[in-house]
């Protein structure tokens, strides 16, 4: 009789089937129950794990896909949604990804070459309480969209050349850091990310940093904010799009009058579309990530009916973006005379003026297009030093395992 029921579990709870049924939205709570119950049946390594609360203290939950396990120099890559509460198809298209992942790992390669090499962190939603307040069928409006203490939170993160969204004192800005906001943040700080997404809905363009700049000058004769990593950004940006059915043919929304929204190549950079003083994407390219906000379909909270072709349409544009992260560079730096690991040291490609970290196991991970770099590496107490460095190319069906660079450093006297 036990093992009757064990079946009937297995078959109500196997990952596979968890998800399935009819197209509709899961509400906060299933999500949440979906996780866990991912994590129990998957034959994968998971772990589920709450980064902060949001305002009503309902838990903002990760799943990590860790396959590797503890192997040094696997990068980490964090996929979000849901940052604005009524903007919800990127809650479903995650879920149904993770889905994806434990389904195909045995036979699609592209799949296991993730997986076996990467640790995935999913977000599925990074705001619930708006999530609870919007309304199904509204494409457009703001219904849902702020926190529960209407904070915007795609305009809550210290911004990069303001240092904040709202022309307040420092100190007085870090109390009106919102929950979800600062759970990224301290998650951020545990965790180096060398990439991630954010997905939102109100468009069908891929929207790459700088959201901000600080003066006109700073813009280019097309009026972008590029960052000193462009080409790279915006090969992961067309690395999404490419394989995006519809985005990479432009998608004019129904609603779209003036063409507000319309982009030819499915791309854009940020402040060139419309700034944004504390956004996240911005947050994590300083930070040393390089994020890339997806917006992924024009109606913000559409029917459930059409839930099915915003799934399938961002699963491979998903899994190519992912698999950048295993191009450019990694390595790790240590103590010339002792052998340990250096946590914290800060590096940077020279000629590109933001920086990146290493991990607590002094493992940095970059992504770089094919060719030879000077690499800066500093660290508190120790000699700097530059080396020259090749990010390699690879072909688009290889798996790349590339090479681990060992920097050591020496103490100062
Ligand atoms: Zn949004």
């Amino acid at each position: 009789m036990m093992r009757f029921y064990y079946i009937l579990l297995l078959l109500f709870f196997a990952p596979s089937e968890i998800l399935s049924g009819k197209s509709k939205y899961h509400s906060n709570n299933e999500i949440l129950g979906f996780l866990d119950r991912f994590s129990e049946t998957s034959s994968l390594k998971t772990h589920v794990f709450s980064i902060g609360k949001s305002v009503s203290g309902f838990p903002l939950k990760v799943l990590r896909i860790n396959q590797p396990g503890n192997r040094i120099g696997v990068p980490s890559i964090k996929l979000i949604a849901n940052i604005h509460g009524n903007e919800v198809v990127g809650r479903e298209v995650l879920l149904h990804f993770i889905q994806f992942l434990d389904k195909n790992y045995e036979t699609n390669k592209q799949v296991k070459c993730l997986v076996d090499n990467v640790r995935i962190y999913i977000l599925p939603t990074m705001n619930p309480d708006g999530f609870s307040e919007s309304i199904q069928g509204q494409c457009e409006g703001v219904t849902g969209r702020h926190n529960k203490n209407d904070f915007d939170l795609n305009r809550n993160f210290p911004d990069y050349i303001y240092g904040n969204a709202y022309g307040v004192p420092q100190d007085e800005y870090r109390r009106m850091i919102q929950p979800e906001a600062a759970a990224i943040m301290k998650w951020m700080n545990r965790t180096r990310f060398v990439l991630s997404a954010s997905l939102h809905g109100g468009a069908m363009v891929a929207n790459y940093p700088f959201d901000n700049y600080g003066s006109p000058e700073e813009l280019n004769n097309k009026y972008e904010a590029l960052t000193p990593d462009h080409d790279v950004v915006y090969h992961l940006a067309k690395t999404y799009v490419h394989s995006h059915r519809r985005i990479s043919k432009g998608v004019r929304c129904p609603w779209d009058e003036f063409g507000l929204l319309y982009f030819e190549d499915g791309l854009t950079n940020g402040a060139k579309w419309y700034t944004v003083k504390g956004g996240m994407q911005d947050y994590n390219y300083v930070a040393g990530c390089i994020e890339l906000t997806l917006e992924i379909s024009c109606c913000k909270y559409p029917q459930p009916k059409k839930l099915s072709m915003f799934k399938k349409e961002n699963i491979q544009p998903l899994l190519k973006f992912g698999l950048q992260a295993l191009r450019g560079i990694k390595g790790r730096v240590f103590d010339s005379q002792t052998q340990k690991p250096i946590a914290e040291a800060i590096l940077h490609i020279v000629g590109r003026k933001f920086t990146f970290r290493t991990s607590k196991k002094g493992e940095f991970w970059r992504i770089l297009r094919p060719g030879a770099y000077n690499l800066k590496v500093e660290a508190v107490g120790y000699e700097s030093v530059t080396e020259r460095i090749t990010a390699e190319e690879y072909s688009e069906d290889e798996c790349p395992q590339i090479p681990m660079i060992s920097i050591s450093l020496k103490p100062k006297q």
